[in-house]
Parts: structure tokens; C-alpha cells; sequence
């Protein structure tokens, strides 16, 4: 039988011994077996290391651009993964949102971070925090890449997105991965991670894969490293409390089942009804139920309890369990013979407190495959508690199959009392009425999820569905769900990286940051600075304009122009009662008199002018005041050529501060222009 490999250090290498044998979900078939015996931690841990160097030297968007390369890598050579899934008990759906959902989120990352971060290694939040009464003191804090490794483990459910929904925020935060994946559908994540490394994209060391167990992997980590678990509540709960995690604080993110809910709000009509019908129905058999997020309870008010669970049972009589290779099957197996004796103790258990309305495992049920006893098939199995106040079980029991309870609820108290039973959740679906107003419903939900899902008519019409982590979104939970936050855009790079604040003179922040800071040295020249090349400019390059005085004729005109009659700025005795006392110019006008006085008009590097950020307005500008403006070259970021025809260009983003006649701050804001590079 053949052993599957680890990459270890660099090297292809199977474990020494008997390993756990894996077999077809569908025919039950022996595929390979998995162990990790013999394999060397330390080895892989210092291979990691020095990977990590190298991912560390790289800026944010060129590891983005490693990223985007790599899923079109992958994107390429999918049908091989699907080949791989359908072992796994995978129907081609299923597979889809496994194989190119995986993909897509290394996609999104890709773009995320190259639209949100500076092309960087380091990265810096927050504004400026002043610390000083001159100005000469102040703090950022800042994020770098820890110089360790990021381990991994990853559950069954998903081979493919499961590992690459963590390894994509690892890598553009500039760490190596150790990536475990669960025994059952191992050869999947496998067949990824060499087909990565085969791309010759990834830096030596970036990525390697353990097959089976963790061995003294825990032991060889330290304080710069991370580790992050997707899997069951009892295997998380048992590797948190691991004495070199607390020792060394490792930072342990742990993502595990939870009991979500569905809840359909009271008052809900035909068409809504409908809706959560169909959603739950959806929860229930894609992936055959083994998904994180999957709907276990559904919440209905009592008096509607009837008719939804008729619905319910109507169309969970429609899904085809079987061969997900044969014609017309629409629910697959099980991904293994572990997983199915786990899914029937627990609808055991569920069922000591809840009523079997369909499926469970006790009646003979129809299986559309060659040899039904050889395959891990449940059928989809809807449970029903009368009483669920009295019933813990049916809050605390997660089937990881396609299983649901229904529970009834009186009133809003008891609904959220009874949510609450569960301890902590990924997500909740809300399903309710166009233009019903569940904002309070939805403040109180909020404590117990990772993830609130406003299903109405409107949104279900585009929603992506409850069960569906996106890359932007938070998809974590409190409580039993773990606690963490394994997604949510940026959120998920910086659970990377150090975060640590600096405090400094302004010079000092700018030559870290590169990005020039207020009260730092600038430089003036007597070229123009819109005359200049992108390479030309330099971060803190200023030019001091000439003065403008403001009349009575500029904001008249200007409000002509504008059609922008407001009575501060036209009407002499309503503004003498207002908070300026008199008559002030236009905000917009200030702006479009600042621009007419730092502009250098003729054709020349700036090919346009394309945003303005962070503007405020501070001090009015009243008939008779003076202007005049600091413009300083803030921040350069050169823009990467698609093709070799397109313009060399860059941003640059200017620093614009408009004064007065009394040094006051009148106006201040950012513009962003496009720069022609030489080359
Ligand atoms: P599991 O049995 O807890 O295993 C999860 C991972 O931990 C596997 O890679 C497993 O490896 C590994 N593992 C088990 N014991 C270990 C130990 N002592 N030391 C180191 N690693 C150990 O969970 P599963 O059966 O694979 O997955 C199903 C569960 O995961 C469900 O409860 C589901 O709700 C949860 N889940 C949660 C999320 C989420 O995002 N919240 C996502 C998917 C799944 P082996 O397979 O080699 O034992």
C-alpha cells in the first residue's frame, strides 16, 4: 500500500512503520496509508526558518504577486484535484467550492493586499499619535513578519480551501508554513503542496507538508512562532493546553465545530418560509453536512413549526444520496467509515432528547451507488425537540453529517436564551420579512457569533449563503467555536505578524515608514515638483506657495458656479447669526483655490490627479483672509507595468495643508496623482 509522503526539509519522505490506512468514501476501497513516523520536526522547523528569511526580504505586493501567480498555478491543474476529491466522497459541487473556493481566496488575498498595503515589508498603523506639546515626539505602531514558523492543522472536511484560507494570509505576511492535514483526505492537500512547490514560485522552506502525526513537532517551536487549529472542540481544547504553547506564549488559534443555528424570525410570510427552508436544506447535504458552519439547529416560531417542517421534509425527500459519479445523485457519502460511526453516536445522542422526523441510521434507507455497504452514506436526517430548554444535547452535539434539529420558540426572550445554549457559534442565519426591522434581534445575537447572515427576500436574491466563509469576513466564533479569527481580511496577515509601537521624532518615522511625517525636515527645490519624474521625487520634497486673499467676489462667483447657495457663504445676515459670525468662503472653494495655487499648468509628468483623502476643514476662511499652501511629497508607490507597452508610472500621494494669514490650519487633506516614471 502505498505511504503517502511528507515534505521534509526540503525532501519527498514517507514515514517508517504501519500507517493509518485511508479508503474510498464511495467503495470503501483502500488508497493509501498516512504516517509521519520517523520524520525529522527539527529538521523541518529550521528548513522553515530559513525560508522564512526569504519570504521576509519580500514586500507586500511582491509576495501578493507570488500569491495571484500561484492560484493561477493551481487554477490550471484543477481537474487533478478533482479526481483526488471524488475519493474523498466529494460531488463536483462539493469539490467546486473545496478545489476553486480555495483558489479564489488566494486570489482575493492577492488583491486585498496589494489594494490595501503599502509595497512594504513592514507594515504601519495608525496615523501619527503625537506625544508632545511641539510636536517632536510621536508614535505608530508597527507590524513585521515573526521570524519563526506557522503550523497548521487543518480538519478533513476541507483538503484544499482548509489549508489554503491559512496559508494564504501566512505567506503574504512574510512566514513559512508547516501545513498538517487531516489523515482522511491527505492525498488532496498532498497533491496541492506538490504541485505548489513543483511551480518553483514559492521560496525554499516557504511551504512544507506533514502527513500523520505531529510527532515533537510542538517541542522544536518557540516565542516566534505560531500555531492555528481547525477541527473538533476536543482536539482543540486538548492541544491548547499544551505546556510549551504557555510557556513560550505561541499564539494558538483555534477553529472549531460549533452548533449554529438558523433562526426564522417571527411574523415570517410564505415566501420567507420558503427561503430558510431552502437554505437549510442547502446546509444539510452540501458536503454531505461536514462543514464548520453548518445549520444543526433550526429555530421556528412554534405556531409555524408545522408547515416548515412539512416543507422541510418535502424537500430533503427530493436529495439523491449515492455515487456522486452516477447520474441524478445529489448528496455523497461520508468522507470515511470513522466519520460514519462518528455521525451515528451522535444522532444516537440527539435522538434521546429529540424526535427522528427523517433519516437516522435505524430504518434501511436507499443508497444509488454499486456497493451502498461499502461506502460511508447517512441520509439526510431531520430531528425534532419539543422541549428545548430541558434538552442540552440537542445545543451542545455536533453531528458532522447531514444533520439538523428543528426547535420551536415562543417569544424573542426565549429564542435568544435559547442561541445562547450553544455556546458560542461561527454563524447564524436570520430569515425574515422584506423590510422587517430585526435590529435589535441582531445586537443581542451578536456576542455569540463570528458571523450574522440577514437572509430577506432582497439579499437572498445575491447572498453568498449562510454556510460560506468569504476572505474579507471574520470567520471564527467565540466560545466553543474556538475563540479565533482565522479569516477577516487583514486581520487574518496581522495574526502573523509582531505588533509593536515606536515611539520617535517625525524624521525618524519617516525613514522607517516612507511616508513622509508631519513636523519632519523637508527638502525644496527650485523645480516644480509636478515637473519631476517619479525617480526624481523625494519622500518630503515641499513646495511653499504663493499667497491668495480671499473676496467677496471669489465666493460669490464660486457659488454661481457651483449653484452652492448656502447661507454661510450668501446670505450676510443669517451667517452673522450662525456659529462663523460672518460671512465664510466655500470649504470647495478653499480646496479649488489651494489646487489653482499649487498646480503647475502645462503638460507635463502628472498624468492625472485621481483622489483626495482625509480632507477636513479646521479653521473658516472669512472675506479678507489670506491662503497659502504646503504641498509635500508624502509616499511613492511605483505602480507595476501589465504590459510592456503601458506607461511607466507610479502614485504619489501629496500632503496638503492650507494656512492663513495667522499660520492657522485651515485645511488639510491628501491627493493622490498618477506620475509618469522614466523608465
Ligand atoms: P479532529 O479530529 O479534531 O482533527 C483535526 C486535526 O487535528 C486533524 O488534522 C487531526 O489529525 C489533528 N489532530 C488530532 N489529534 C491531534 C493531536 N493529538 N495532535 C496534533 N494533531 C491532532 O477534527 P476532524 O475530524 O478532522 O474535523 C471535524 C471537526 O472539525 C468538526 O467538528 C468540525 O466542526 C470542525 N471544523 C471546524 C472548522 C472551523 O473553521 N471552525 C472547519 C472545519 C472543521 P489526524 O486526522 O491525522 O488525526
Amino acid at each position: 500500500m502505498e505511504k503517502l509522503q511528507s515534505y521534509v526539509a526540503g525532501r519527498w519522505l514517507a514515514g517508517e512503520g504501519e500507517g493509518r490506512l485511508v479508503r474510498h468514501a464511495v467503495t470503501g476501497a483502500p488508497l493509501y496509508e498516512v504516517t509521519s513516523q520517523g520524520l525529522d520536526m527539527a529538521a523541518m522547523v529550521a528548513w522553515a526558518k530559513q525560508g522564512g528569511q526569504a519570504l521576509a526580504a519580500m514586500s507586500f505586493h511582491q509576495r501578493a504577486h507570488m500569491l495571484k501567480a500561484l492560484a493561477s498555478h493551481l487554477a490550471e491543474r484543477k481537474e487533478e484535484f478533482y479526481a483526488l476529491s471524488a475519493a474523498t466522497g466529494a460531488t463536483r459541487k462539493d469539490g467546486w467550492i473545496d478545489i476553486e473556493g480555495g483558489f479564489a481566496t488566494l486570489f482575493t488575498y492577492s488583491s486585498l493586499v496589494r489594494r490595501e498595503l503599502s509595497d512594504e515589508r513592514i507594515l504601519l498603523e495608525d496615523d501619527w499619535i503625537p506625544l508632545s506639546r511641539r510636536g517632536g515626539f510621536g508614535a505608530r505602531h508597527m507590524l513585521t513578519p515573526k521570524p519563526g514558523v506557522a503550523v497548521h492543522i487543518n480538519a478533513f472536511n476541507f483538503p484544499v480551501w482548509g489549508m489554503l484560507e491559512k496559508l494564504a494570509p501566512t505567506l503574504l505576511a512574510g512566514m513559512p508554513a508547516i501545513v498538517k492535514p487531516a489523515t482522511d483526505g491527505a492525498q488532496l492537500t498532498q497533491a496541492v503542496v506538490k504541485c505548489a512547490l513543483a511551480s518553483g514560485l514559492l521560496p525554499e522552506g516557504a511551504l512544507q507538508i506533514l502527513c500523520g502525526g505531529v510527532n515533537d513537532l510542538f517541542d522544536q517551536l518557540g516565542p516566534q512562532d505560531v500555531v492555528t487549529f481547525t477541527g473538533s472542540a476536543h482536539t482543540g481544547q486538548q492541544l491548547r493546553a499544551t505546556p510549551r504553547f504557555n510557556r513560550c506564549s505561541i499564539p494558538f488559534t483555534m477553529e472549531a465545530d460549533s452548533v449554529n443555528s438558523a433562526i426564522l424570525v417571527e411574523g415570517a410570510d410564505a415566501a420567507t418560509q420558503a427561503l430558510f427552508v431552502r437554505e437549510v436544506v442547502r446546509e444539510m447535504t452540501t458536503k454531505a453536512g461536514q462543514k464548520c458552519t453548518a445549520i444543526r439547529r433550526a429555530f421556528v416560531p412554534r405556531a409555524l413549526l408545522p408547515q416548515v417542517q412539512d416543507a422541510l421534509l418535502a424537500k430533503l425527500g427530493k436529495v439523491v444520496l449515492g455515487d456522486p459519479a452516477r447520474e441524478g445523485v445529489t448528496m455523497g457519502p461520508l468522507a470515511s467509515q470513522r466519520q460514519l460511526a462518528d455521525v451515528r453516536d451522535k444522532v444516537e445522542q440527539l435522538a434521546s432528547q429529540a424526535r427522528i422526523l427523517c433519516g437516522g441510521h435505524q430504518q434501511p434507507f436507499a443508497v444509488d451507488a454499486e456497493a451502498p455497504e461499502a461506502g460511508a452514506f447517512y441520509p439526510p436526517t431531520l430531528l425534532r425537540c419539543d422541549q428545548p430548554k430541558e434538552s442540552p444535547l440537542v445545543h451542545q452535539t455536533e453531528a458532522f453529517g447531514p444533520v439538523c434539529t428543528l426547535l420551536p420558540y415562543d417569544d424573542e426572550a426565549e429564542l435568544l436564551e435559547l442561541v445562547a445554549l450553544g455556546e458560542g457559534s461561527l454563524v447564524a442565519s436570520l430569515v425574515f420579512n422584506a423590510g422587517q426591522d430585526i435590529s435589535a434581534l441582531v445586537a443581542q445575537l451578536g456576542a455569540w457569533h463570528g458571523r450574522l447572515h440577514l437572509l430577506d427576500p432582497v439579499s437572498a436574491e445575491e447572498s453568498t449563503g449562510h454556510g460560506s466563509p468569504l476572505p474579507h469576513l471574520v470567520h471564527g466564533g467565540p466560545g466553543r467555536a474556538g475563540g479565533g479569527e482565522e479569516m477577516g481580511g487583514l486581520r487574518a496577515v496581522k495574526h502573523y505578524m509582531q505588533r509593536t509601537a515606536v515611539q520617535s521624532s517625525p524624521g525618524a518615522m519617516t525613514q522607517l515608514s516612507h511616508s513622509w511625517t508631519t513636523g519632519a525636515p523637508v527638502v525644496e527645490d527650485r523645480v516644480h515638483p509636478f515637473r519631476k519624474y517619479f525617480e526624481e521625487l523625494a519622500v518630503g520634497e515641499r513646495l511653499l506657495t504663493a499667497r491668495r486673499t480671499v473676496t467677496e467676489a471669489d465666493i460669490v462667483n464660486f457659488g454661481c458656479l457651483s449653484g452652492d447657495h448656502f447661507y454661510a457663504h450668501m446670505d450676510k445676515i443669517a451667517a452673522a447669526e450662525s456659529l462663523f459670525g460672518e460671512r465664510v468662503a466655500h470649504g470647495y472653494f478653499v480646496v479649488s483655490a489651494a489646487a489653482g495655487l499649487f498646480v503647475d499648468a502645462a503638460p507635463g509628468p502628472v498624468i492625472a490627479n485621481y483622489g483626495m483623502e482625509g480632507l477636513r476643514f479646521i479653521e473658516p476662511v472669512k472675506i479678507g483672509d489670506t491662503i497659502q499652501v504646503e504641498l509635500t511629497c508624502k509616499q511613492k508607490t511605483r505602480k507595476p507595468r501589465r504590459t510592456p507597452d503601458d506607461l511607466p508610472q507610479g502614485v504619489v500621494v501629496w500632503d496638503i495643508k492650507v494656512k492663513n494669514q495667522r499660520d492657522q490650519l485651515v485645511a488639510s487633506y491628501d491627493i493622490l496623482t498618477l506620475v509618469q516614471a522614466k523608465e
